[in-house]
């Protein structure tokens, strides 16, 4: 055994959270989304939301709970769980609907889905970049799966729709992190243009996935 595999070993058998490992090399998302980006972002933002929310349930009765159970509870526990168990839920879906040498279109049941409720592909992807846009300060765009429909929504800060919080609440099948932090090395203010790039990286495959479990 490895020893990175034996510290995850034993941080899982004293119920810590672990940082999930990045599905792809920090520099496999150029030119769309760069280098530094990657290595902060997943290195350092995530870790950290990892590290605090670790040390928010420490000792307490939610010591040991899974973090869909702690985010669904969210709400009614602290706002550090609120905050860092959603930072440690949003990443670790985010890297994985991310991936090289992908983007295009989704197929399937999710083209059908998404036609349904958005009229075309291009019509969602305005759609969902609004919502990314229009989130004043930081928080999340999302794709979500509502009583058996797709549906667009935002939230701010590392809040999403799992939360007993949310405005709208859903299963994520897609998301996009429209911090400062997720494009500002790169892109700057440019929130729009990491937004358009952001579509040329998008695992449909993984989106697909998601959608057939929530649907
Ligand atoms: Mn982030």
């Amino acid at each position: 055994m490895k020893s990175n595999q034996i510290v995850h070993l034993l941080n899982s058998l004293i119920m810590l959270f672990t940082l999930p490992a990045l599905p792809y090399a920090y520099d496999a998302l150029e030119p769309f989304i760069d280098t530094a980006t990657m290595q902060f972002h997943y290195g350092k933002h995530h870790q950290t939301y990892l590290d605090n929310l670790n040390k928010a349930i420490a000792g307490t009765p939610h010591e040991g709970k899974s973090l869909e159970e702690l985010v669904a509870a969210a709400g009614t526990i602290s706002p550090a769980v609120r905050n860092n168990g959603g930072g440690h839920w949003n990443h670790s879906f985010f890297w994985e609907i991310l991936a090289p040498k992908a983007g295009g279109t989704p197929t399937g049941d999710l083209t059908k889905a998404i036609d349904a409720a958005f009229g075309s592909f291009d019509a969602f992807k305005e759609k969902f970049a609004n919502a990314g846009m229009t989130r004043f300060g930081s928080g999340w765009a999302w794709l979500i799966v509502k009583d058996g429909k797709l549906e667009i929504s935002s939230t701010p800060n590392q809040d999403n729709p799992l939360m007993d919080v949310a405005e709208v609440k859903g299963q994520p099948i897609l998301g996009v992190d429209v911090w400062e932090h997720a494009y500002y090395l790169k892109y700057q203010n440019r929130r729009a243009e990491y937004l358009s790039a952001f579509w040329n990286v998008v695992n449909w495959q993984k989106v697909a996935e998601h959608y057939a479990k929530a649907k």
